[in-house]
């Protein structure tokens, strides 16, 4: 076949020495090949892309080979190359993850009564053992328990709590660790050049980043990215559907410098882009972890939070809302107004500086808003206190339902949002929020026999605008803050 191979099976180490990363492993095996010194059993555990399989073929050749090297396989005896070419009889690989049945392991159990066609040890290799049945393993067990001397099989498991204790009992295991980073990065950078891939500045270190510690996975990257032009962070964020890392240190700047406008604008456009916040806080913590480690000590305080924030944001009601109040936990209040808030001509009151002691501004607009109907009166009043009950009960409740205009009639209170506040409205229609918006507003009317809520363009008054609501919220908040720097 005129296939091409992929780029990770053609760089597949040949050579005990080409492994990168699994240093110990890779000591113990050669060790055990030059000494003569072998287990029947290996077992071979790790994430993907760290080299199992690899290891797994290179110790075939190495018990195999008839001029072995200080424990490496020569790859030109005829043992070697048979093996290599994968037309040996004496080595077998067996996927465990398609082949569950039992056959294969009875027939295997048959073969392994002969001695090797050519080689000194029939091997087989059983990928992703733990996918085995039991019966397979049973079946297998009998031959571990009793393994004829020219047999040696290999296992490897991506999920080695899978494989029954009886079998890993009989194995000698290793654990391989995910590839370090740097070590992925010079691979390559070195494949790269070796293939005539332009690399950008970076892009080594941003797919190794990546890859999650998997050379399988950045080769992989590598060959899709690099056959279609100079492979950059940028194209690399693009495919991956990441945020650019500009934006991310765009966001810590931010946040060092307590920033709330640009942090807040900036999470605007991740959310207008479709951004996927919860991988954004992701990168957030990974990015402010380098700068930390690269020894930018105003970062350092901000981690713990970070990491909430990476557990907290897949869970959250809503993701934007929850970042933009961990914008306002750490950057306290906007300083201006958010061109993107239809409503937002209000006059927002300014923030302190950031970082001085001075105290808050005057607290007269601390209160809760007072939103609702045109027409005060006993149920203005009402709906008033409502909405401050509401802020009591749920701080987001009140977030939600501060812009929202109420009016009370026949057992049926109807809430309108008004244009620019879609969100508000849909946060409200949420069940969790509106069973809890149903409760605070049963004190306040009685009898209450529903809640409508809908969405409207405004011409009532001015709702709330969301600086105002938001600058409520953090006071609100600011009891509660854990983790402020
Ligand atoms: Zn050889």
């Amino acid at each position: 076949m005129a296939e091409e191979l992929s780029l990770y099976r053609r760089w597949r180490p040949k050579r005990f020495a080409e492994v990168v990363g699994q240093e110990l492993v890779v000591a113990t095996l050669k060790r055990a090949v030059a000494q003569g010194k072998l287990h029947h059993a290996y077992l071979f555990a790790g994430q993907r892309g760290v080299g199992k399989t690899t290891l797994a073929r290179l110790l075939a050749r190495a018990v195999n080979c008839l001029a072995p090297e200080d424990g490496e396989p020569c790859n030109r005896c005829p043992n070697c190359v048979r093996i290599l070419s994968g037309q040996s009889l004496d080595v077998v690989e067996i996927d465990g993850a398609s082949h569950r049945g039992i056959d294969q392991v009875r027939q295997l159990r048959e073969e392994v009564a002969f001695l090797p066609a050519g080689a000194r040890y029939k091997v087989y290799i059983i990928d992703e053992v733990h996918m085995l049945t039991q019966e397979a393993f049973n079946a297998l067990l009998k031959t571990l328990e009793e393994p004829p001397p020219h047999v040696l099989f290999i296992f490897a498991t991506t999920e080695p709590h899978k494989v029954p204790p009886t079998v890993l009992s009989r194995c000698q295991a290793f654990w391989l660790q995910p590839i370090p980073e740097e070590l992925i990065a010079a691979r390559v950078r070195e494949i790269a050049q070796a293939e005539g891939f332009a690399l950008g500045p970076g892009a080594a270190e941003a797919l190794a980043r990546r890859s999650g510690g998997s050379l399988r996975d950045a080769l992989v990257l590598l060959e899709q990215l690099g056959r279609t032009g100079p492979l950059t962070p940028a194209r690399l964020e693009a495919y991956l559907g990441l945020p650019a890392q500009e934006q991310i240190d765009r966001f810590l700047d931010a946040l060092v410098a307590r920033d709330a406008d640009a942090a807040l604008a900036l999470v605007e456009e991740l959310a207008r882009r479709g951004q996927d916040l919860a991988l954004f806080a992701e990168e957030l913590l990974g990015r402010a972890r380098d700068r930390v480690v690269a020894g930018e000590a105003a970062l350092w305080p901000f981690l713990g939070a970070l990491l909430a924030l990476r557990a907290e944001l897949p869970r959250a009601f809503s993701r934007r809302l929850r970042l933009e109040l961990f914008v306002l936990e750490h950057c306290g209040l906007p300083k201006n107004p958010k061109p993107h808030e239809p409503r937002g001509e209000a006059s927002p009151s300014p923030a302190p500086p950031p970082g001085e002691e001075e105290p808050e501004p005057s607290l007269p607009d601390a209160e809760p808003p007072s939103p609702g109907p045109a027409a005060a009166g006993p149920e203005a009043e009402r709906w008033a206190e409502l909405v401050r009950a509401a802020w009591e009960a749920r701080a987001d409740l009140g977030v939600f339902l501060a812009p929202a205009q109420g009016t009370y009639a026949d057992g049926i209170l109807r809430l309108t949002l008004p244009e620019g506040y879609r969100y508000h409205y849909e946060a409200l229609k949420d069940k969790e929020v509106r069973a809890a918006l149903e409760e605070v507003a049963r004190r306040f009317f009685d009898p209450l026999l529903a809640v409508e809520i809908a969405y409207a363009g405004n011409t009532g008054p001015k709702p709330l605008s969301l600086e105002e609501a938001a600058r409520l919220l953090a006071e609100k908040l600011e009891g509660e803050i854990i983790s402020s720097p």
